[in-house]
């Protein structure tokens, strides 16, 4: 039978990441100034947040998406990483930011930049909404980063947990709930 999960607790309201979004976007706007970057979201969990960060960003960006292989139904990752969608944009010569939804172990960006530099990018950037820090397994270069949080499995403002929550507009974290108890045998 399915795990079951429920809100735990509210860790970053609507109002707070709206603004710390904006403190992103300036940044962005700032170091970008000049040039058209491209950014890259990572699915689906960076879909709200890029889609918040890109009406900030006053620089001609264009977008485009990845998605790799997710950790399923649970909250633990398998560890591995498996592109499902690739860019449709040739990144020769591009400078490119990759927004993130979270990162973790660190394990998918770290294996994206490998094989981003390859293609030709001119630069990389890494922006992520969310840096789980204790539990990084690799180094990793965040450029921009919304908020550093505790080793909790969170949902919400894209994130999901079995595909549910990502319209949260807060990012909360999540408890398992006990099992349901076995059904009592009638016989034996
Ligand atoms: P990493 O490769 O850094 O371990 O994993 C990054 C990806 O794992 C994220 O893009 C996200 O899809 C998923 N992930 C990691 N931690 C969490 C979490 O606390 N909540 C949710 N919903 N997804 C997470």
């Amino acid at each position: 039978m399915a795990d079951k999960y429920e809100i735990q607790e509210i860790l970053f309201t609507e109002e707070q990441i709206a603004s710390r979004v904006g403190e992103l976007a300036d940044m962005i706007t700032g170091d970008f100034e000049g040039t058209a970057p491209l950014m890259v979201g990572i699915l689906k969990g960076a879909f709200i947040f890029l889609a918040d960060l890109a009406r900030r960003v006053r620089v001609p960006a264009e977008f485009d998406f990845m998605a790799f292989s997710s950790y399923g139904s649970g909250t633990k990752t398998s560890g591995v990483v498996r592109v499902l969608k690739d860019l449709s944009t040739d990144i020769a010569g591009r400078h490119l930011i990759l927004v993130e939804d979270i990162v973790d172990s660190g394990l998918t960006l770290s294996y994206l930049l490998r094989d981003l530099k390859a293609r030709g990018a001119a630069s990389l950037s890494i922006c992520a909404l969310l840096n789980k820090e204790v539990a990084r397994q690799v180094d990793l270069p965040i450029r921009y980063e919304g908020f550093t949080i505790p080793d909790v499995f969170v949902v919400g403002y894209g994130l999901d947990c079995a595909e549910q929550y990502r319209n949260l507009p807060y990012i909360a974290s999540v408890k398992k709930l006990a099992g349901e108890p076995p059904a009592p045998r009638l016989f034996p």
